[in-house]
């Protein structure tokens, strides 16, 4: 298959995507183009997914690459609050790849589709090994848009979901735990409703404990996590550290009532916020944040 025909192949599904008024032009233009309504902002993030280091060829389908590649973006859009609105993908791959293309595209439109959100661009090039990003953008009320920087001491901490799925799936590599690695549900719709309810925001996809660390960070505060909600069959340590659960962890003043099912996920409190800056805590002991650090 040569480059124009894949093309003409990633278009068609491309098109699939257009249902937003706001992205006017997408594929086949050499930009997308946007258009902005009064009184939203716009919020971008990107991510990459590299071959043998976020997946392999042996254990992921070139469908399961898309889905989780987009997932992984839509899970940042889902922390700030936003409504996804576009993304633009870039993939290098190696030479002969045409069908694994196609059926990343597959995998990555069929959650495009779920979320209303265009294929609005993108790049193809050849690469040893298959290097994906993908560049999401989304939309919040003006200044509305949940940051980590807002906790307070006497917050409380909550997190949607149970912990310790992803990590578990991981090494099992079966059933209902390996599709929770692999096709991750962003929180979009929970997100969403947290606008205007959470105070500071992340979502935990390098592990628990590493990301409360961040977000404590940016707001200048520490945390006391007093219990967690634990995927069944999942180990406390996998729960804590073990990463790639894409659940959001957000605070809320302390009198504010949060229910305990947000968008049709159980939303659990599993601690609060403390004034001890950069101290964080899980059962009276020290948590250190030894989540998936990239550089360590
Ligand atoms: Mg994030």
């Amino acid at each position: 298959m040569r480059e124009t025909e894949l093309i003409r192949a990633i278009d068609t599904l491309a098109r699939t995507t257009m249902h937003s008024p706001q992205v006017l032009t997408g594929i086949g233009d050499d930009c997308a183009v946007v258009r902005p309504r009064p009184g939203e902002d716009l919020v971008f993030t990107t991510d990459l997914t590299i071959e043998d280091r976020h997946f392999t060829r042996a254990t992921h389908t070139a469908a399961d690459v898309g889905y989780k590649g987009l997932a992984r973006s839509l899970s940042d859009l889902a922390a700030v609050g936003a409504e996804p609105l576009f993304c633009l993908v870039s993939l290098a791959i190696p030479a002969g790849s045409a069908q694994w293309v196609k059926a990343f595209y597959r995998g990555l439109t069929s959650l495009a589709k779920q979320f209303d959100m265009a294929l609005a661009g993108g790049d193809l090039a050849r690469a040893d090994k298959v290097t994906v990003d993908v560049m999401c953008c989304g939309r919040v009320h003006r200044n509305k848009a949940l940051l980590r920087s807002g906790a307070r001491p006497g917050d409380s901490l909550y997190v949607t979901g149970e912990l310790g799925g992803s990590a578990l799936g991981f090494e099992q590599k079966r059933g209902k735990t390996w599709a929770r690695h692999k096709r991750p549900v962003p929180r979009v719709a929970a997100g969403r409703e947290l606008v205007g309810l959470a105070s500071a925001c992340i979502d935990i996809s390098d592990g628990l404990s590493l990301d409360l660390h961040r977000l404590c960070e940016m707001s200048g505060v520490g945390a006391a996590v007093t219990s967690i909600p634990v995927w069944p069959g999942a180990s406390i340590e996998q729960a804590l550290h073990g990463g790639e659960d894409y659940e959001l962890l957000f605070t809320a003043p302390h009198r504010r009532i949060v229910p305990s099912r947000i968008a049709s996920v159980p939303v659990t409190r599993i601690g609060e916020v403390t004034a001890h800056t950069g101290t964080i805590t899980y059962g009276g002991n020290s948590l250190e944040p030894s989540g998936f650090d990239h550089f360590r």
